[in-house]
């Protein structure tokens, strides 16, 4: 049975004090309680350091929100991969939409960077989704194919254990809209039998596939209870650790 993985993403929020106080308040709310779902939070860079002293001997992993498909050299801005790891990340989302629609990331640049997060021992979050005038157009399913078998492209069955798929429709993501859980259903079940169709059944079966998009706590446990949905990315919900502990509780 695959094991529930909510993942926070702070996005640009939370300087290092309102980390050290967020990640605290999560602490407290966590501690003597049984937690069935994996628990992953991505705090800024910034906050990366900190947050891997304050995590220690509590069942909170990390995770980075972006990184650069380079080893190192004169890439001003950017972050690699082994820079992450050393951070004490376990996790690096890639292919958010906001990287996507905003820093104009394509699926070439996402694979590279899917990639060497795997050959450096990082465990991808790799977001897809489509967007309002996409679903609207009815081409979801075609534009989920194209960035999930592009995302994975030249991906081995064995490292794709490693990687998390989050599908994230864009227009639901910070908007309050929320997939219904049927349209979230139906989306995860293709995504699994597209896997299927690229590596395997076994591989389908094992995949996490969470799902973003305005998750809090009142949509949270209907979303879960979803049969291919094995999990959330959260945006705004994690932000405030009351709500975040209420969508892991509800996992
Ligand atoms: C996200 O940033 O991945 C996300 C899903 O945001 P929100 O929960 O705020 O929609």
């Amino acid at each position: 049975m695959r094991k529930k993985v909510i993942a926070g993403n702070w996005k640009m929020y939370n300087d290092i004090p309102a980390s050290v106080n967020l990640i605290s308040e999560l602490k407290k709310s966590l501690s003597g309680q049984e937690i069935k779902a994996d628990v992953i939070i991505c705090p800024p860079f910034t906050s990366l350091d900190t947050a891997k002293t304050l995590i220690e001997g509590s069942v909170i992993k990390l995770g980075a929100q972006n990184m650069y498909f380079e080893e190192n050299g004169a890439y001003t801005g950017e972050i690699s991969a082994s820079m992450l790891k050393s951070a004490g990340c376990e996790f690096v989302i890639l292919g958010h939409s906001e990287r996507r629609t905003i820093f104009l990331e394509n699926d070439q640049l996402i694979n590279k960077k899917i990639k060497k997060a795997l050959s450096s021992a990082l465990k991808p979050i790799f977001c897809v989704g489509e967007t309002l005038q996409q679903r609207e157009s009815g081409t979801t399913e075609s534009v989920i194919k194209t960035q999930v078998t592009e995302g994975l492209s030249g991906v081995s069955a064995e490292d794709l254990k490693k990687i998390i798929i989050a599908y994230e429709p864009v227009w639901a993501i910070g908007t309050g809209k929320t997939a219904s859980p049927d349209q979230a259903q139906e989306v995860h079940k293709f995504i699994r039998t597209l896997v299927e169709k690229l590596y395997s059944k076994e591989a389908a079966d094992e995949i996490i596939i969470q799902y973003g998009g305005s998750v809090k706590p009142e949509n949270a446990s209907l979303l879960l209870s979803q049969p291919d949905v094995d999990g959330a990315l959260v945006g705004g919900a994690c932000l405030k650790a009351e709500s975040f502990f209420s969508i892991i509780k509800a996992a």
